[in-house]
């Protein structure tokens, strides 16, 4: 599957991450410690939370397509909700 994650504060330009798993729940917990993923590891270590916004059933082909649009914002169901509040 692939998942949306939201991060709690920007991180630079960054405020996604969209990976691909076969095991959410393992991945999560990876991604908790900094492992799996430069970028995780690096807002993990500036103290910046993350939340999981959405999952879509696919794999990796799914992933690059996604990641290929660059819409993360309009994907998140999070950003979203901010939208329509301010
Ligand atoms: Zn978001």
């Amino acid at each position: 599957m692939v998942y949306l994650l939201h991060f709690a504060q920007p991180y630079r330009h960054a405020r996604h991450y969209l990976g691909s798993t076969d095991n959410l729940e393992r991945r999560l917990q990876e991604h908790r410690s900094g492992a799996g993923a430069r970028l995780l590891e690096v807002i993990t270590e500036a103290g910046i939370d993350f939340t999981l916004a959405r999952t879509w059933s696919g794999g990796r082909a799914l992933e690059r397509q996604l990641k290929n649009r660059k819409e993360a914002p309009r994907l998140c169901p999070l950003c979203r909700v901010q939208l329509t509040l301010f």
